[in-house]
């Protein structure tokens, strides 16, 4: 069976007012099995906004492409692109800022039921909304309410219900809980493992944190700079990372423990660095100029992207391995 979502080669620019071309994503390949959750992990700025967005089809790529169900989307057709935005649907980093204020939040979740599926009629589209509350852990009588009159925690909950509406397949989760107080990220990040058991959903979720994807995916892919550094299995990932970057960013997870927090930091302040400008990337592994590990080779050469044990990454000394 083809992938539920395949994306190949995949670099998108962007020509800036300056004249200046910034490189968004270079070569981005990987695929996404119906019922998985993948994790895309990588600071801000390193392109991961850029590929939901260019999987949704809102910039076009420079080159390469996406192939949903085995076949290569297509914007001029529209029949398939119905189907396709009904398909995948969206969640974003800041809940308010999604939803209409005017709106009620029974209306705000109508919306796409209207949109995509007239053919229910009202009353049953009515219902559902009720019903969709109800799924994320609201009570239906908040309908009648106004997203201002919502914690942010209840938004984003209303953000999921609403994007749960259509029964999509794939759901693109931008930095959902990054606007949220620690204490509630776990709640959303429990919804969203609960739900898409479920509902048997495939989730794409980005975030910078590490540590948010742990609980919920299969698999994680680390970016930086718009390349990708290295894919694996959750828990090899976490347990004994191959790229150097990928631990630079484990290391970067606060531990509870107060007395293994201070040793943490002591260590990360050494020779962390700041992230290079997109706009001009470091020559051969980007990665170089913060890397504990490089080597000459590596200001040089572009690593090649290599299999190792059922994992893959793109690095000259993988950790582990020498
Ligand atoms: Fe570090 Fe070199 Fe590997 Fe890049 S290729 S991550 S600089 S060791
Ligand atoms: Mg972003």
């Amino acid at each position: 069976v083809a992938p539920l979502l395949a994306v190949d080669k995949l670099s998108v620019r962007f020509r800036l007012n300056t004249g200046q071309v910034l490189q968004a994503l270079s070569e981005v390949s990987f695929e996404l099995q119906a019922g998985e959750t993948l994790g895309i992990v990588g600071e801000s700025g390193c392109g991961k906004s850029t590929l939901a967005r260019a999987i949704l089809q809102l910039v076009t790529p420079a080159q390469g492409e996406i192939r949903w169900q085995g076949k290569r989307l297509n914007p001029h057709d529209k029949v398939g692109m119905k189907a396709f935005r009904r398909a995948v649907q969206c969640i974003f980093q800041d809940p308010l800022d999604a939803l209409n204020p005017r709106m009620t939040v029974s209306d705000i979740l109508q919306e796409p039921l209207l949109a995509l599926r007239p053919e229910l009629g009202k009353a049953a589209i009515r219902q559902r909304a009720a019903e969709g509350l109800q799924a994320v852990g609201l009570e239906s009588a908040m309908g009648n309410r106004y997203p201002h009159e919502f914690s942010g925690g209840q938004c984003q909950r209303i953000g999921i219900a609403r994007a749960l509406s259509v029964e999509p397949q794939l759901i693109l989760c931008d930095e959902p809980v990054s606007a949220l107080d620690v204490s509630i990220q776990g709640q959303i990040v429990k919804l969203l493992a609960d739900l898409q058991r479920d509902h048997h959903l495939t989730l794409l979720f980005i975030s910078h944190d590490l540590s948010v994807v742990r609980e919920l995916s299969d698999r994680v892919l680390v970016l930086y700079l718009g390349r990708i550094m290295e894919i694996a299995d959750a828990a090899s990932l976490y347990q004994n990372p191959l790229h150097p970057y990928t631990r630079m960013l484990l290391e970067a997870i606060p531990l509870p423990d107060p007395q293994q927090e201070r040793a943490r930091l002591a260590k990360i302040t050494v020779g962390a660095g700041e992230l290079p400008s997109p706009l001009n990337p470091p020559s051969g592994c980007v990665f170089h100029t913060r890397c504990p590990q490089a080597q000459a080779v590596c200001r040089e050469q572009v690593p090649i992207w290599q299999r190792l044990g059922g994992r893959w990454v793109a690095c000259h000394f993988p950790l582990g391995s020498q």
